[in-house]
């Protein structure tokens, strides 16, 4: 290997590839990040465009996905991915990107952290975690929800929708059918104070179409701060293949090569597992891949029939749990949102009735829809990621869901239907359980802790191939049904402060 080009190179500027340079650049480590996405970005255009869509994307036929995944912006994201990416979907829609920033530039901001219970079988514990998560927090900015009719104005809060904040009323006023169901206001990575560069959110709703102002975190807001470090550096550039000499090199798709000692691979699931296919043995069994099997069901409020929305977010404003099993892991987690903001195509599109007539009934009753979308734990999905055998590159990935899955899901969904009555609640037909993969909570490819040639160290080593750590979901052991991403930046944190100390 000639000079080292850094000391450590990361591949992604996604939340986990960003919340790894941060300790590794304080410690004086010189950090090459590597991503394929540019600078190009939704963040300056205005709301037409955002809305619509520079080729008016979103007048195109709905395709039936969430309407999160059919913005401009993530159309933009997932089509890019799909087209460069060599993963293709076997029952399975692989979600991931090639953007600066990564699937942050889409997602729902909602925050869970995981508890010791959540943990018990990784080769860690939670005090280890328990630093990193506060290190996130701060830096990311995280709100929760709060009803300020009723006086609740505690730091750090923004106003639930009156929708939501009857839901939470009622629930608070009835016991749970079903004593281990939580509903709670959800926390959302969304800034209720201004910070630099970053304006405090201003409660108009636009949510789904990219926040322009900011407020909601996004990694690429990360990496200005980082930028301003001598020691980090920022290509872009997409990997293509990693090869070991006395360190690594990792070649790029442009045909430039760069080394380090050390390289952090922190592309997202799907993107490193793409990275590593030819290093891996992976064989016809395949590579389990963990994914949240989710449920979205839409929710009617007869209390707020003809009541106009009250000004708020459009990410959740609910937090549930509900537990349908014994095992430590055996309950979803998810959230509820208030409707009034989002796009009417995707609701008409699935009502019984016909599209005028839909437009009409969805205009009369949106203020008093809600949406809860529901996740599983990932023992519940039977996806494997695998060789694609007709091209001499690439992936496929298989999706399924765990023996007998129907039969649960059929029996929470009885138990869920006291819940909504209890609240005041009508489930509306058009309940969907999402194709594998909609759900982009991905886990459990290389895990920590394991032996084997898939298996990692505590600090994401590749047992097989030292020198090469991983950062991202991937080398999560399980994967519980709460929101991941908090974990996946916190772990990274823990892992890059373990590796600037070497
Ligand atoms: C619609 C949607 C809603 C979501 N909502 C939530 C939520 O509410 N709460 C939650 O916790 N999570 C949510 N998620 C999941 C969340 O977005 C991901 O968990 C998170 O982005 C993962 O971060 P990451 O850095 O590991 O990967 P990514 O965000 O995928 O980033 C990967 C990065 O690697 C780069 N990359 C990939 N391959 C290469 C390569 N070969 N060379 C160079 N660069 C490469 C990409 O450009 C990208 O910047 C949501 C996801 C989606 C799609
Ligand atoms: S309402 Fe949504 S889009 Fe508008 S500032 Fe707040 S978080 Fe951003």
């Amino acid at each position: 290997m000639n000079a080292p080009d850094a000391d450590f190179i990361i591949i992604g500027s996604g939340p986990a590839g960003v919340s790894a340079a941060f300790p590794l650049i304080a410690a004086g480590r010189r950090v090459l990040m590597l991503d394929a996405g540019d600078d190009a970005g939704s963040q300056e255009e205005n709301r037409s465009v955002r809305v619509l869509g520079s080729d008016l994307e979103s007048l195109r036929a709905d395709d039936g996905s969430s309407p999160k995944l059919q913005t401009p912006v993530s159309r933009g994201i997932l089509e890019r991915f799909t087209r460069d990416a060599g993963i293709s979907g076997d029952g399975f829609k692989p979600i991931g990107s090639l953007a600066r920033g990564g699937l942050s530039n889409i997602w729902g901001a909602q925050v869970s952290y995981l508890d010791a219970g959540d943990i018990a079988d990784w080769p860690i514990d939670l005090a280890s975690l328990q630093g990193s998560y506060e290190r996130v927090s701060q830096r990311i900015g995280i709100s929760t929800n709060a009803d300020f009719t009723t006086g609740a104005n505690s730091e750090a809060t923004l106003p639930l929708g009156a929708t939501a904040a009857d839901v939470l009323r009622r629930h608070k006023a009835a016991k749970p059918a079903d004593g281990s169901f939580r509903l709670f206001a959800a926390a959302n990575a969304i800034l209720s104070e201004a910070r630099p560069g970053r304006a405090a959110c201003d409660l108009r709703g636009d949510c789904l179409y990219g926040c322009p102002s900011g407020a909601i975190y996004n990694s690429r807001q990360d990496l200005l701060a980082l930028r301003k470090s001598p020691h980090f550096r920022l290509l872009d550039m997409q990997a293509v293949s990693l090869a070991r000499d006395s360190g690594w090199t990792v070649k790029t798709a442009d045909g430039s090569s760069f080394s380090a000692p050390r390289i952090i691979l922190a592309a997202g699931v799907l993107g490193t597992a793409a990275l590593l296919a030819d290093l891996l043995p992976i064989g016809g069994k395949g590579l389990r891949l963990l994914n949240s099997p989710t449920l979205a069901i839409p929710l009617l409020s007869p209390a707020r029939l003809l009541r106009s929305p009250t000004p708020t977010h459009s990410l959740a404003q609910l937090g549930l749990s509900l537990r349908y099993g014994d095992g430590a892991s055996d309950y979803v987690t998810g959230a509820i949102y208030e409707i009034g903001s989002l796009p009417a195509q995707s609701f008409v599109n699935r009502m019984p009735l016909g599209r005028k007539a839909g437009r009409a009934a969805f205009e009369l009753i949106a203020g008093s829809l809600l949406v809860a979308t529901i996740y599983y734990p990932g023992d519940q999905s039977r996806s494997s990621i695998h060789r694609d055998a007709m091209a001499k590159k690439g992936l496929t990935i298989r999706g399924g869901f765990a023996e007998g899955f129907e039969i649960r899901a059929e029996a929470l969904k009885k138990a869920l239907r006291r819940e909504w009555k209890r609240l005041g609640l009508i489930p509306l037909p058009g309940a969907s359980l999402a194709e594998p993969g909609i759900d982009a909570h991905f886990a459990g490819t290389l895990p920590m802790g394991e032996s084997g040639p898939f298996g990692t160290s505590p600090v994401g080593e590749l047992n097989l191939h030292p020198g090469l750590y991983v950062v991202d979901g991937s080398i999560l052991p399980d994967l519980s049904s709460k929101y991941i991403t908090m974990t996946i930046m916190a772990n990274a944190d823990r892992i890059a402060h373990r590796l600037a100390a070497l």
